[in-house]
């Protein structure tokens, strides 16, 4: 299955969100390079599947401790932490979730808008 969601002429992508369509089968997460797939109603930790120990900063600036858990972003349906999906970068040509998920609900999140190389510079960050 192939994504055409980055933009060559900006090397944009989208970050990859979960919607309802979910059937709840479980079939992305253990495919997540840096497990930023969780179960609905889990609570998720950016020490999960990482390397990462002590002080982090999320995305919008906050400094947490990676071993922090923080409430789940679904308690229904699996759901995808912004702050540990890199979109495959560094791992794969092609997001994992999206590839395996057996009703296509793994989709671009328009919310959500990195470069490339912002991506590359995620996954150093979370593993090191
Ligand atoms: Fe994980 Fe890749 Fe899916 Fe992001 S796109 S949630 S890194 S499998
Ligand atoms: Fe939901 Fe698709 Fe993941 Fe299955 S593979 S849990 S349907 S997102």
């Amino acid at each position: 299955m192939i994504y055409l969601y980055q933009n060559p002429k900006i090397n944009y992508t989208m970050a990859i969100k979960i919607t309802e369509e979910c059937i709840n089968c479980g079939a992305c997460e253990p495919e997540c390079p840096n497990n930023a797939i969780y179960e609905g109603g889990v609570e998720w930790s950016i020490s999960d599947g990482t390397t990462i120990k002590g002080e982090f900063a999320l995305m919008d600036g906050t400094v947490v401790n990676a071993e922090d858990r923080f409430a789940p972003i679904s308690v229904d349906i699996y759901y995808i932490v912004p702050n540990k999906c890199t979109e495959c970068q560094g791992f794969h040509e092609e997001p994992q979730c999206a590839a395996v998920c057996p009703v296509d609900c793994c989709v671009p999140d328009e919310m959500y808008r990195e470069t490339v190389e912002e991506l590359m510079s995620k996954k150093e960050k979370l593993h090191v």
